[in-house]
């Protein structure tokens, strides 16, 4: 009995005591895990990003197809209205010519019942226009009544025909100019109808890309709450005192200053040093000496690398989607600046080497934060 209380014992001493000798091995799993979940996060970013600029694009896209499309219903309402006038004038040919051929068949109708006189009463025939006229001159009217009014006929038909002639050529050439128009309308409609397509086909897109830019956004938000998460978690691992002087606000962005902790002015309102006058102070100051690293507190693009009037030389960060806000950071007065515009900078990672450029009394980090445009306290985000 006494021998088993005694080996329960070891078990419980084994048992908490594991844990306690483990506290390192836990932290820097912790760390793994919260370089794991910000890596993850910053992959998740780049493809939010990458998906908004493909939605911008579509965007872009469907606008200038609508532009397009615009234009084109303009022109086939234009050639529309030319083919209604075309058609318009093509009826009014068509009855012209109508109206010829009637005119042209009545004189050849007269002309045939004419000519048949003439033949009745041709060559042979006078003998019995003679015998059949009243008298001489009866018959010498009647043959030269015929011959003249044949005469007159066919100049008349010849005259009709050539009218006639003149009125197809016309309609013909109306006609194919409708024929013509047709086509064109034809060709437009199915210009447009391509772009109706390719419309559709970039709107599915778009709906595509905002449902990933939706997943993305949920995805950005978990890894953060993972990532916030396991930072505090960290804290309360490590217990460092370097922890608890920045550990102050939601644990987002890291010091931009290590080893350096001493803030010489807050954020807010304060004497100006320089012109001592109680004025707003947009970021916080930290104490650090020439060449003291200043890092990046968050993943982001460097937005500013270099001279930045008052700020001195300054990096700015955009650190992207930050508990749900866009946030930006600029840190001033450095002696030097070591990235560049366009790059890509890790949380942690030398940015800058502490000074006093620009509107500076000593060498300090002018650490300014901003969410959605407005500027935060960075205690709030540290
Ligand atoms: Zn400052």
């Amino acid at each position: 009995m006494k021998k088993r209380i005694l080996s329960l014992i070891l078990v419980f001493i084994c048992v908490f005591t594991l844990p306690l000798t483990q506290s390192t091995v836990t932290a820097k799993s912790t760390k793994q895990k919260l370089k794991d979940v910000e890596n993850k996060l910053e992959d998740k970013k780049d493809s939010l990003d990458s998906s908004k600029s493909k939605a911008d694009d579509l965007s872009n896209q469907i606008e200038s197809y609508d532009t397009k499309i615009e234009k084109l219903e303009k022109k086939i309402e234009e050639q529309e209205s030319n083919k209604s006038k075309v058609e318009k004038s093509l009826e009014k040919a068509k009855k012209e010519l109508k109206k010829a051929k009637e005119e042209r068949k009545k004189y050849q109708d007269l002309l045939k019942e004419r000519m048949e006189v003439m033949y009745m009463y041709g060559d042979t025939g006078y003998l019995d226009l003679i015998f059949s006229s009243e008298n001489f001159s009866d018959l010498i009217s009647k043959v030269i009544t015929v011959q003249e009014l044949v005469s007159y006929d066919q100049n008349i038909v010849k005259k009709l025909q050539d009218v006639e002639k003149q009125i197809q050529t016309k309609t013909d050439k109306i006609a194919k100019e409708k024929k013509e128009l047709e086509d064109l309308i034809s060709k437009l409609n199915s210009n447009k109808d391509d772009l109706d397509t390719l419309k559709i086909a970039k709107n599915a897109q778009l709906a595509n890309v905002k449902g990933d830019i939706k997943d993305l956004k949920k995805e950005v938000e978990k890894l953060e709450a993972e990532q916030n998460e396991l930072s505090n978690k960290l804290a309360s691992q490590s217990g460092s005192s370097t922890n608890e002087i920045y550990n102050t606000g939601n644990g987002s962005l890291g010091w931009p200053t290590p080893g350096n902790y001493y803030v010489t002015s807050e954020q807010g309102y304060r004497y100006h040093p320089i012109s001592g006058v109680y004025k707003y102070h947009a970021g916080m100051d930290i104490g650090l000496s020439y060449g003291d690293s200043v890092v990046a507190p968050a993943n982001g693009r460097v937005t500013i690398a270099g001279w930045y009037g008052g700020y001195g030389y300054a990096v700015g960060i955009d650190a992207g989607l930050i508990k749900g806000k866009h946030v930006t950071i600029l840190l001033g007065h450095n002696s030097s600046v070591k990235v560049s515009v366009g790059q890509k900078v890790r949380r942690g990672q030398t940015v800058a080497y502490g000074g006093s450029t620009g509107y500076s009394t000593g060498p300090h980090c002018h650490f300014e934060v901003h969410a959605n445009g407005v500027t935060q306290n960075p205690r709030n985000w540290l």
